[in-house]
C-alpha cells in the first residue's frame, strides 16, 4: 500500500518541495507522479542518481519535452524550467539541493557523498554543487537562494572503519569542518555544501532543514537501518515562470 504522509513542506518564490515519509520497495514513477499530481504538477522527471564521484550529470527538463517520452533521467541533477513541471527523487541519508535562479530556474541536485566529493584539477575541487553553479554562470543567469532537506548529520555518518576511509580522504582538502578524523572520521555534507557553495553565492541566504535522516524514524537511512528498500519521495513543483532581466 503507498501511503506516504507529507514530512516537509518548504516553499520559496519559484518552487515547493516536498519530502514524504519513507516508501517501501514498490514505489512507481506513477506514485510518485500522484504525489506531484496532488500539488499542482502537470509534467513529470524523475531523476535517479548515479554513484559518480564529483556528480554525474545534470540535464535539462527539455531533453523530455519534445515527445514527452523521456521522463527518467540517469544523473545527479535535474534543471526546472516550467511552471507546472515537477522533479522527483528517491532518497535515503543523501541531502537533496535545490537552487534557484534569478532566471526562474530550479535545479535539483542529489548530494550524497559521492556526488559531493571533490575532483581536484590542479588546486581547485569540483563536485556537483560546482557544477551546477559554474552551469548558471555560463548561461549567465546567477543562484538566488539554496535550501537544504533530508540528509544525514555528521554525527551520524562516520567513515571509521579502515575500508570506509579512502572514501572521504578527498574531502581532508576541503577545510578540517567538513571531515573530523578525530571523532570517529564523521563527514558533514553540510558543510560540503556550504563550502563549495562560497565563491558562487554571496549570501547567507541558505535554507537548511535540519532534518537528520537517521534520527527520523518515519524517514528512510541506510545508516541506521543497512540494506533498507525504503526511499524518502522528494518531490519539487515548479511553480510560476519569472524571467528578470538584469
Ligand atoms: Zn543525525
Amino acid at each position: 500500500m503507498f501511503e506516504p504522509q507529507l514530512h516537509r513542506r518548504h516553499e520559496s518564490q519559484q518552487a515547493t518541495v516536498l519530502t514524504y515519509t519513507a516508501t517501501t520497495e514498490s514505489t512507481t514513477e506513477d506514485d510518485l507522479k500522484r504525489l506531484a499530481e496532488q500539488n499542482g504538477a502537470k509534467k513529470f522527471f524523475l531523476l535517479q542518481p548515479t554513484d559518480i564521484l564529483g556528480g554525474g550529470d545534470i540535464v535539462s527538463e527539455k531533453l523530455g519535452t519534445d515527445s514527452y517520452e523521456r521522463s527518467t533521467f540517469k544523473g545527479d541533477g535535474l534543471i526546472l524550467e516550467e511552471a507546472g513541471s515537477a522533479g522527483m527523487i528517491l532518497s535515503a541519508d543523501c541531502p537533496t539541493v535545490v537552487m534557484v535562479t534569478r532566471k526562474g530556474l530550479v535545479y535539483i541536485l542529489h548530494c550524497g557523498r559521492a556526488a559531493l566529493t571533490p575532483i581536484y584539477y590542479g588546486k581547485i575541487g569540483w563536485n556537483i554543487i560546482s557544477l551546477a553553479a559554474e552551469k548558471i554562470r555560463d548561461e549567465r543567469d546567477a543562484i538566488e537562494g539554496v535550501s537544504v532537506h533530508a540528509g544525514i548529520c555528521a554525527k551520524h555518518f562516520r567513515h571509521d572503519h579502515e575500508e570506509a576511509r579512502p572514501l572521504v580522504q578527498p574531502f581532508l582538502k576541503c577545510s578540517s569542518k567538513t571531515l573530523d578524523t578525530k571523532n570517529g572520521w564523521t563527514l558533514d555534507l553540510n558543510q560540503v555544501i556550504r563550502e563549495s557553495l562560497a565563491g558562487w553565492f554571496n549570501s547567507d541566504e541558505i535554507h537548511l532543514d535540519g532534518v537528520c535522516t537517521h534520527e527520523t524514524d518515519s524517514l528512510a537511512s541506510f545508516r541506521r537501518k543497512p540494506g533498507c528498500k525504503e526511499r524518502n519521495p522528494i518531490i519539487v513543483v515548479k511553480k510560476q515562470r519569472t524571467v528578470l532581466e538584469f
